[in-house]
């Protein structure tokens, strides 16, 4: 017999705050020019793929056993890739001071779940990361959203005041912010550390692609204890597939998240790939010059033909404005494009790809909203 399948959600006991949800997720249909998810674009060369391979195959000999717990290795290697990228051995991460999951989606949820709940305040600034309120709806957190400016940078002052407010446990920062691009001055960041009862998470998700002299919060974890910094390895190490985001703060912060964890949460798989790939991030983050590169590039072409862009200091540009976007970005998928339809009105963003996808979508944007609008 057939499972029933004239059972819908309505019919089940579902919690109630979940009626009417649907899950996350943007499109993934099969078409020649995919720039909508901020992958880097560039797949591993053969030499890692084998390597990669190889320590799969390493530790699938004793898969039958549970994985490290605690993965030092791997935490260790995270840690050293995060002190040479935030300005050169100035600040000390040990293996104990870095936690990882499967993607920083994980990490954000296991923060909610060790610092939010019931009773308990987020907060952040829109628009920014669209995740944020689920997590925040996941573990039974109140969501309170202060804004942006025009420039998509936040005020100092009203951050402040919002806070004060609210108490929030937990404040999340992203930086550089998705979908805007915007990178958040330390003075922000030190600032809102200031005032926040609680942890300040900053969500650095796209920091590989930061401009020079736009400095890390990793340089802040030394002096203020409060505050988490989480990264990943989808965007700019090129790793989307593999699922691996991290955080770092102080031992304490550590522990808390390993109350919440689930049991054996990294695989056996999942550790040993991303240890691979770790080792030979070089060729990963060679291609980080390329695409900042690229990223500047196409902000200027933008402008110059009309558009508006903000600036980025990740790997996606949000462009416009257009009085109806949603037919330029279905202007652009009819040509293979496909891009994303997300932030403020008016305004659509595209990852940076690769010299010839870059290529194919400024060619389709000429076609399909020529002037810029
Ligand atoms: N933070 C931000 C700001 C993001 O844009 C993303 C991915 N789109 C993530 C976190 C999660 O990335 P992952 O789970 O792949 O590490």
């Amino acid at each position: 017999a057939s499972v029933p399948a004239d059972i819908s959600l309505a019919d089940l006991p579902l919690r109630e705050d979940l009626r009417g949800e649907q899950p996350y997720g943007a499109p993934q249909p099969d078409v020649p020019v995919r720039l909508n998810v901020n992958e880097n674009p560039y797949p591993p060369s053969a030499t890692v793929i084998a390597e990669i391979a190889a320590a799969v195959a390493e530790a699938t000999a004793s898969i039958n056993r549970y994985p490290d717990r605690e993965f030092l290795a791997l935490r260790a290697e995270l840690g050293r890739f995060l002190t040479a990228d935030s300005g050169g051995g100035l600040v000390r991460l040990e293996p104990e001071n870095i936690w990882a999951a499967n993607g920083s989606n994980e990490i954000m949820q296991q923060l909610l779940q060790a610092f939010g709940g019931p009773g308990r305040t987020a907060l952040s600034f829109a628009p920014t990361y669209s995740m944020y309120p689920e997590y925040a709806r996941n573990t039974h957190t109140r969501w309170v959203v202060g804004h942006r400016a025009a420039d998509f940078s936040i005020d100092t002052a009203h951050a402040v005041g919002l806070i004060s407010q609210h108490r929030p446990s937990v404040v999340i920062l992203t930086s550089p912010n998705n979908p805007t691009g915007t990178a958040l001055p330390l003075e922000t960041v030190r600032a809102v550390l200031a005032i926040a009862p609680g942890v300040v998470i900053v969500d650095e998700a796209y920091a590989e692609f930061r401009r020079d002299g736009v400095p890390s919060a990793v340089s802040l974890l030394p002096a203020h204890p409060r505050l988490i910094v989480t990264r990943t390895m989808s965007k700019a190490f090129a790793y989307a597939g593999g699922r691996l985001g991290y955080l770092a703060a102080t031992r304490a912060v550590v522990d808390a998240v390993r109350i919440v964890r689930l049991p054996y949460h990294l695989s056996a798989v999942a550790q040993a790939a991303a240890h691979a790939a770790l080792s030979h991030r070089s060729e990963a983050l060679a291609r980080v010059q390329d695409l900042r590169s690229a990223r500047d590039d196409t902000i200027t072409w933008l402008r110059e033909h009309g558009f508006s862009a903000a600036d980025s200091d990740a790997n996606f540009v949000l462009f416009g404005r257009f009085r109806d976007r949603h037919s330029r970005w279905q202007g652009l998928l009819d040509r293979g494009v496909l891009i994303r339809e997300t932030g403020p009105d008016g305004w659509l963003r595209v990852s940076v790809g690769t010299t010839a996808e870059m290529a194919a979508f400024r060619a389709a944007l000429l076609q399909v909203a020529p002037g810029g609008n």
